[in-house]
């Protein structure tokens, strides 16, 4: 008979095998959404040689590592971000099972919300609340890097897209996700939707509004290096636009974690997001521009980070 710490592990690594399978698919909705393609009523192929890929290719990550990096077909490189993003979705979903699933919510904010722990009572008396919240943060972690790999191409992720990803988190959140709103304040079954509306609203509007600080701070830089003919800080700008490639991916990504996660987690994301950057900006002075290019990945993993570690934080990371 294995120990409960083995059925754990056993349970984790299993979701965290389907938190890479969303990630593989991820990396073709991506890929293929900006481009207008069909995400469904294709079978992957090999964006050079055309060809179908083989189903047992197709392993997330695994088929990456022994196709070592190359199409079985044409020999053509296959960016290792496929493995990355594959491996960076099957880690969170691993890391946000023993947090939260396992530990009963012990991670969230008037947490925990059962006291039965582990892979076992999840599977023998399945908390749903919890399980809800669960697959909740993993749909806004799956939003969230797609928007990071559309950004990361230089491309503009569709209204659509956001709307239909706002609309998801919001309605789901209605639907009782956020099960600390009816531990603490509201209490009455009529509150509780009206409560996790506002929740999401008001998630929304400081999402929206951090990311529009940002980006007018960063339109007042470049007028001012403009003005000032600083031509290093000029060429730095011009290089990079502004600092997402896109504003509106910049605006899409943390409207979204606002309306998923509540307002006032937003304003800790994005602090932690600009220290890091700042940091890695310190250490790696000649990389400036690529920073630019970080700022959506590294937001996505603070974004993981907070989930895991929320219950610290009560009292200042929810409402
Ligand atoms: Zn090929």
């Amino acid at each position: 008979m294995p120990s409960n710490a083995i059925i754990d592990l056993i349970a984790a690594l299993w979701l965290g095998f389907i938190g890479a399978c969303v990630g593989s698919f991820l990396n073709v909705v991506a890929y293929r959404m900006p481009l207008g393609m069909s995400i469904i009523w294709k079978p992957s192929h090999c964006p050079k040689c055309n060809h179908a890929i083989r189903p047992y290719d197709n392993v997330p990550i695994f088929g990456w590592l022994w196709l070592k990096g190359r199409c079985r077909d044409c020999g053509e490189p296959i960016s290792p971000r496929y493995a990355i993003v594959e491996f960076v979705m099957g880690f969170a979903f691993f890391v946000l099972a023993y947090a939260e699933l396992f530990s009963g919510g012990a991670n969230l904010p008037g947490g925990p919300i059962t006291e039965f722990t582990g892979a076992v009572n999840n599977f023998l008396v399945p908390n749903w609340a919890l399980i809800g919240v669960y697959a909740y943060h993993g749909v806004l972690l799956s939003l969230l890097i797609v928007i990071t790999l559309i950004d990361l191409d230089g491309k503009n992720v569709p209204f659509s897209f956001a709307l239909f990803g706002g609309l998801v988190g919001l309605l789901t959140g209605m639907l009782g996700v956020h099960p600390w709103l009816e531990k603490e304040w509201f209490r009455l079954e009529e509150l509780k939707i009206a409560s996790a509306f506002g929740f999401a609203v008001f998630g929304a509007g400081c999402g929206f509004l951090a990311s529009a600080v940002i980006v007018a701070v960063w339109r007042v830089r470049l007028e001012t290096a403009q003005n000032n003919a600083d031509k290093k800080e000029k060429r730095f700008f011009e290089r990079t636009g502004i600092p997402f490639h896109k504003a509106g991916n910049l605006m899409a990504a943390l409207t979204l974690a606002g309306i998923f996660l509540g307002g006032l987690v937003i304003w800790y994301a994005v602090v932690y997001t600009v220290i890091i950057l700042v940091f890695t900006r310190r250490i790696l002075p000649k990389e400036r521009w690529k920073l630019c290019k970080l700022a959506l990945p590294v937001f996505f993993c603070v974004v993981i980070v907070l989930i895991a570690v929320w219950k610290p934080f009560e009292g200042y990371l929810h409402f």
